[in-house]
């Protein structure tokens, strides 16, 4: 699954860990969120006290995590790092809370899948840095006040629109982190060439660029397979190579994996361009519908396959002519 965003294993943590940028200089794109960061980073830095909080918006394999460790690495804090589906009960914060030093960048990835009684802690804990850890059951439990040390909290999540009005609003500042452009990720794909050792042409570096569902998670992955492939050919990076290696691994001219392929046959092919709902969407390819509205859809769009209309999903006329296909027209009446 090379073009699937999500990480997985020691090796790519590794990976991606050596590939990282550690300041928002280094940082490919995302003009507008950098500029904004820079900003908010100065201010705190004036006023000598804590950033914001910070919510960061995205597909997987866009920059958040990176971002989230740059905004410590440039504000000289340390950081602690975990993740919502970690946090089943309001106790595992709290025990994260209660051990940050003043003035920690707090990092929760997925935060939209917290448990709920964790949520109810974390307002109170951005708002007033303080806690209620409740002690005992039923008519003997009390609350015990604890007060915290300052800290930042980054949260990155796929799916803005689950998080709860009130835990969005105690947010200073939301980023939406966009897909990258195809220049974008040539620079992205530069750095990692170089950092890599990998000697590769421009041609063949903007190749994969343009095949890499503009996610630079994914752009560093086909750079390493190509590298692997060039190496075991014995041809160098060459475009030719490039074409042959990315065929070997099933991606295609746009980028598409093999869960965006079965997405659009089936809009296609099962219910003739839609609107199909995503529930129905997700059975059909056997997919969950989050990762179907978070990972496939928001590209599928980007690029102009699909739209999203209220009654469900259809696919343009682009999406019919990307695969060969024509509406069936006599199953409109
Ligand atoms: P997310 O947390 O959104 O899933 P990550 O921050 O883990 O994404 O980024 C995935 C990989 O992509 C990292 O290895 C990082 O090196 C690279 N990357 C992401 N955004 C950029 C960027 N703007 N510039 C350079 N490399 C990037």
């Amino acid at each position: 699954e090379v073009v699937n965003p999500e990480v997985e294993g020691d090796a790519e943590i590794a990976f991606e860990g050596a590939l990282r940028p550690k300041s928002l200089a280094e940082f490919v794109g995302q003009r507008k969120v950098r500029g904004q960061l820079q900003l908010l980073l100065d201010a705190a830095a004036m006023q000598d006290r804590t950033p914001d909080h910070i919510l960061l918006a995205g597909p997987p394999g866009l920059g958040k995590t990176t971002l989230a460790m740059i905004v410590a690495h440039e504000t000289g804090r340390p950081l602690r790092m975990t993740s919502g589906p970690a946090i089943q009960h309001a106790g595992d914060l709290a025990a994260v809370l209660s051990s940050l030093v003043p003035g920690e960048v707090l990092f929760i990835d997925e935060i939209h899948r917290m448990a709920r009684s964790a949520e109810e802690m974390l307002y109170l804990a951005m708002e007033d840095f303080r806690i209620d850890i409740m002690v005992g059951k039923g008519a003997g439990a009390t609350s015990i006040p604890l007060d915290l040390a300052p800290f930042t909290l980054v949260g990155a999540t796929t799916r803005a629109g689950l998080l709860p009005n009130p835990l969005r609003d105690r947010f200073g500042f939301t980023a939406h982190l966009e897909f990258y452009e195809t220049d974008e990720l040539v620079r992205v794909l530069h750095r990692a060439a170089a950092l890599l050792g990998v000697e590769i042409e421009e041609e063949s570096l903007r190749e994969i660029a343009s095949r890499s569902r503009g996610t630079p998670r994914i752009a560093n992955r086909l750079l390493r397979r190509v590298r692997d492939f060039a190496l075991v050919a014995g041809t160098g990076a060459t475009l030719a190579a490039v074409r042959a290696a990315l065929e070997l691994y099933d991606v295609d001219e746009l980028g598409l994996d093999r869960l965006d392929r079965a997405v659009m046959t089936t809009i296609l092919q099962r219910f003739d361009g839609g609107p199909v709902g995503l529930n129905t969407l997700a059975v059909s390819v056997g997919e969950e519908g989050e990762t179907i509205e978070a990972v496939v859809e928001p590209f599928l769009v980007r690029i102009g396959l699909i739209s999203r209309t209220p009654r469900g999903r259809i696919a343009t006329k682009s999406g019919w002519a990307h695969f060969g296909l024509e509406r069936d027209s006599a199953a409109l009446f």
